[in-house]
Formats: structure tokens, C-alpha cells, sequence
């Protein structure tokens, strides 16, 4: 099964991002930006059927696949935007899968020239799909090169330098490109605009998560009870790769210290080893709300200014914990910074200052 989906080593990547601070103590931080492991990969959904949630896209892509079916043409490109662990590179494979196609797997900053991606797209066959990681890091030279694959399906390479410079056309199969990203406000309006199908992923709610817990048990053959796979869920901030790295943890925890059944006490009492709390929130997330508001009363802050705070990289936080704290109301995005919410004080033990009070100060 897996051997239909082979991947070029060399082009597989999900790049950690650049960072070192805080490395095996941040959990949900290394979770989301480190490469995924065998075990993962073992449990990803491999049919629509299995996927659980994000029941628009899911419909959206089920008409794109029944009527690139029936005319027996090659899927629309398609890209997914939201933040990370949330299905993107899941759902690639299962286009791949539905469609029965070959899926690429790369990644933007991998692509430096445009000889790299002339030799990704004259390597696939038609109909393949070529799933680009980070989109938005693609550089703007290799990205003009795509503009022309994607639309005419053609590549005209530049070759040799000075008088000898020539331009050369290939030719490339009718490919479907499925491109990811964890910040589509940075890709440029001509390659977004070359995607027919653009679909964002959104967190999944703690239903759908302690469904996909269950499966996720289920296929681990991991004790769980209701309850258990409940504590799990709401702690999981939305993401399901954070859900499956959590029951990872909490089963050596099952084994070591209780009789190996997850009941709630014992994932909470192993998630509060990892310090994540009962809302989901993590150090690194305690952390950035503690900086806005005790250093800078509650902000507005600029992001930059809160990753040498707290010794993370800005694209991390921005990336990782930022969208989370948003959508769940602990911090607020201004046009002048970063501003810390009541919800957000209450979070770190503290009380948002009244406006009486900040007058004062
Ligand atoms: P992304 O590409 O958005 O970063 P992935 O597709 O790699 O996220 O998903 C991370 C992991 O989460 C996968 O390995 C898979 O096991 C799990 N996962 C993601 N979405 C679902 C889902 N809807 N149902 C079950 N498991 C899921």
C-alpha cells in the first residue's frame, strides 16, 4: 500500500522550522513543527470514509474527485491553508488514494531553482498528484516557473549562460498540484489565483477529536474509556496530530503508573507531566501571554518583540501557538500588536486591569 505513495527521499520534507530554544521540553511546539514519525504516518485516515470533520472541504473535494472521475481528466489543483496538524498532507494522500494516483511529496523551500522543479514535474505521470508543503516558502523565481506549469502544463527553461543562453519548452503531464499552507496570506495573488478549489481547515472541535482518539486507541489497541479519551481531546487544542503524539505519552504513562487503561485521571494527571493544561495551553503559550501582560501591560506588543521575550522564533509562535490563542479568545491581533484578552489573564492566574486601573498606571 505504502509503496503507492513512494516518495523521492530526497524530495520528502517537512521541514522543522529553524529553531532550537526550548527543544524536548516544548511538547506541543515539537509536535507541530517536527517531521512526521513512522507511528504518525501509521495513522493517518486513508479514505474519506475514515477522516473525521472538516465536513465542507471534505464534501467540496468528493465533488472535485467524482467529476474528474467520471471525465477521466486530472484533478483541479487544489490548496489547503491552516495551521499545522490539521489534515492538509492527509487529505493530499487521500485524493491520491480515491483517485488511485501516484502522490509527490515536497516542500517550498526545498524547491531552489527552477531545474529542481523541471525535474519533479517531468518525473510524473498524468494525473499524479504533486503535493507542495509550505507553498508560501517557495522562492519567486521557481514560483514564475509554476504560474505556466499549472495552467498550460508546459515549462520553458532557461539553459547555459551568456551567448549560448536558449530557451527550452517541455512539456509536463496533466498533473494536479495540491499546495499546503500554514499562512496563506503570504502567497502572491497570481498563484493563488491558479488554484480552482482554495479550502481552509479549521481546529476540530473536542467531539471530532474524541472520535478520532477512539480510532486512533482502536488502531494502537490502547485501553481507553470515554472520559479518558474526553481529557485527551479538550487538551488537544484542536489538532489531531496533537491528539495522536498526546495518546502516544499518555499510554507509556497508562503503562508506567496505572494498570495501562487510559481513564481520565490518569491522562490528566500525564498530560499535566507534559504541563499542558486543562484548556490545552502549553508553557510556550503561558509564557507569550505572561510577557504581553506583565512586561508590556497587557500590550499591544509586536511579535518580534515577544519571541526574544520568551527565546522563540517569531515564525514558531506566529505559526504554532499564535492562531490557537486567537481563535480561542486569550490574545487579540491589533493593526499596533498583540493584545492580552480577560480570558487571557484568567489563563495565567492573573486579572485583566480595569480601565480605572490602567488610568492609574
Ligand atoms: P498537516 O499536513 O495539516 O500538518 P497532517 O495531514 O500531517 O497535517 O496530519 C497530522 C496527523 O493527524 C496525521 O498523521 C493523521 O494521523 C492525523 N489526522 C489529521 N487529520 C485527521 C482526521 N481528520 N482524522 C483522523 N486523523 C487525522
Amino acid at each position: 500500500m505504502q509503496s503507492k505513495f513512494a516518495t523521492a527521499p530526497a524530495l520528502t520534507s517537512h521541514l522543522p522550522m529553524a529553531k532550537e530554544p526550548n527543544k524536548g521540553t516544548d511538547f506541543i511546539t515539537n509536535t507541530l513543527t517536527e517531521p512526521v514519525t513512522q507511528a504518525e504516518a501509521a495513522l493517518r485516515p486513508l479514505s474519506f470514509s475514515d477522516f473525521t470533520g472538516q465536513a465542507k472541504t471534505v464534501e467540496r473535494l468528493q465533488v472535485m474527485v467524482g467529476a474528474a472521475k467520471k471525465r477521466g481528466e486530472a484533478l483541479n489543483h487544489i490548496l489547503f491553508s491552516g495551521p499545522p496538524g490539521l489534515g492538509k498532507t492527509t487529505l493530499a494522500f487521500i485524493l491520491g488514494n480515491e483517485l488511485g494516483r501516484n502522490v509527490r511529496v515536497t516542500s517550498g523551500p526545498v524547491i531552489e531553482k527552477a531545474g529542481d522543479l523541471a525535474g519533479l514535474l517531468t518525473n510524473l505521470e498524468e494525473g499524479d498528484i504533486l503535493f507542495i508543503d509550505e507553498i508560501h516558502r517557495i522562492q519567486k523565481t521557481v514560483e514564475e516557473y509554476l504560474y505556466s506549469a499549472m495552467e498550460d502544463f508546459r515549462l520553458d527553461i532557461m539553459i547555459d549562460q551568456g551567448p549560448n543562453a536558449r530557451s527550452v519548452r517541455l512539456s509536463i503531464p496533466r498533473f494536479t498540484l495540491i499546495g499546503a499552507t500554514t499562512r496563506s496570506g503570504l502567497l502572491t495573488a497570481p498563484l493563488r489565483s491558479r488554484f480552482t478549489l482554495q479550502t481552509r481547515l479549521d481546529y476540530y472541535d473536542a467531539k471530532l477529536l474524541t472520535h478520532i482518539v477512539h480510532r486512533s486507541c482502536g488502531l494502537l489497541k490502547v485501553q481507553i474509556d470515554d472520559a479518558g479519551a474526553k481529557e485527551i481531546a479538550t487538551r488537544a487544542r484542536g489538532t489531531p496530530r496533537i491528539v495522536n503524539n498526546l495518546i502516544n505519552f499518555v499510554r507509556d504513562f497508562a503503562q508506567e503508573r496505572a494498570d495501562g487503561r487510559i481513564t481520565k485521571p490518569v491522562a490528566a494527571a500525564a498530560l499535566e507531566l507534559l504541563e499542558i493544561d486543562a484548556a490545552g495551553l502549553d508553557e510556550m503559550d503561558k509564557r507569550m501571554l505572561r510577557v504581553i501582560a506583565d512586561n508590556y501591560q497587557g500590550g499591544p506588543v509586536g511579535m518580534s518583540t515577544i519571541a526574544v521575550a520568551v527565546g522563540e522564533e517569531a515564525e514558531t509562535l506566529e505559526e504554532v501557538h499564535e492562531p490557537y490563542l486567537i481563535q480561542e479568545g486569550y490574545l487579540q491581533r491589533t493593526s499596533q500588536g498583540r493584545v492580552i484578552t480577560p480570558k487571557g489573564y484568567a489563563a495565567i492566574g492573573l486579572k485583566a486591569a480595569t480601565g480605572d486601573q490602567q488610568s492609574l498606571l
